[in-house]
């Protein structure tokens, strides 16, 4: 899989830059100073692979989230619409494949929060020909679906509408995240999905004692799923007391390996999600220090591959349908 030039195949499973499209200083299809990445930084860091996550701010919801759901979609099918030369919106299994082989950038559309779904199997297929192939059931909070993190003690896990979403999601091929779920919509989550699950962005909380990390059990459950992890470049699930450095996000690598296997781990960067960034990895362009870093920690070349892309890879294969069915 590892290109003859020596570079990776590289995936990341997670960035909120959609809400960048509408700024008056920012142009995707251009280089930006701000933000964290766009098409040029994507092609320079030889991203090959991006998910691009809808993400309902708290203000819209509940009442309002579809209805920003959809202006978002908006918004990034229009950028993709643009640069169509340069970057390709997959639906498919075969999508990814075609894309694989040429020299487009593939993206996914994702949601950051389920509750513009909530309003029946209807809305869900309206979203699946838009293309959106990943949803989080809910980011934090709860709604009707799941309980997130920030319920705290006292989370539940899925409700009944959540449970029959994840089987809807499942029969169309959109692949489901876990990331913000509480504990109990973690395992719930991972009992009703028949697809290997998605955790697009959430660290080791062994690591780094944050509310949005996983635990070694929990890291173990998504192994046994056939899940997987993005590593989350976002200091604050890195380290504790401002002292996230590339060696402890580093740290998190190495710990995930150990407990559960390199084959769960994969990059969810959060970049354009993120208010502070790691010192060493302010944009998407300096992606080459991690991959140094984890051959510095004795990871072999293979394992990288599969970290940096392989096994996002076998996700999305595993996830997607061949064919679009509506
Ligand atoms: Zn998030």
């Amino acid at each position: 899989m590892q290109p003859a030039d020596g570079s990776f195949f590289i995936a990341d499973g997670h960035c909120d830059t959609v809400h960048l499209f509408v700024e008056k200083d920012y142009h995707f299809g251009c280089r930006n100073t701000k933000g964290h990445l766009d098409l040029c930084r994507l092609r320079e860091a030889g991203v090959k692979l991006q998910f691009f996550a809808l993400f309902i701010e708290p203000e819209y919801k509940p009442y309002r989230s579809l209805q920003r759901a959809l202006q978002l979609a908006g918004r990034f099918l229009g950028e993709i619409a643009k640069h169509q030369e340069e970057i390709m919106l997959i639906k498919t299994a075969k999508d990814l494949e075609k894309c694989l082989q040429g020299p487009k950038i593939a993206a996914l559309m994702a949601l950051e929060g389920g509750e513009p779904l909530e309003g029946g199997r209807e809305i869900v297929e309206v979203f699946y020909r838009l293309g959106l192939r990943s949803v989080g059931l809910t980011w934090n909070q709860r709604n009707g679906l799941a309980d997130g993190v920030d319920v705290g003690r006292a989370a539940g896990g899925l409700t009944q509408a959540g449970k029959s979403l994840v089987r809807t999601l499942n029969k169309l091929g959109i692949i489901v995240d876990a990331a913000h779920l509480a504990p109990r919509s973690f395992y719930d989550l991972l009992e009703a999905a028949e697809n290997p699950v998605f955790v697009s962005h959430a660290n080791a909380k062994a690591v780094c004692e944050h509310p949005r990390n996983l635990d070694d059990e929990q890291l173990l459950a998504l192994r046994k799923q056939g899940g997987v992890v993005g590593m989350s470049f976002y200091p604050g699930f890195i380290a504790e007391n401002r002292a996230a450095t590339l060696e402890k996000l580093l740290d998190h690598f190495c710990h995930v390996a150990e407990v559960a296997g390199v084959e769960i781990l994969a990059l969810g960067s959060d970049f354009d999600g993120i208010e502070v960034v790691l010192p060493e990895l302010p944009d998407v362009t300096h992606l080459p220090v991690l991959v140094e870093g984890l051959e510095r920690r004795g990871f072999s070349c293979a394992e990288i591959q599969a970290i940096l892309g392989g096994n996002i890879l076998r996700l999305i294969r595993s996830n997607l349908l061949q064919e679009e069915i509506m």
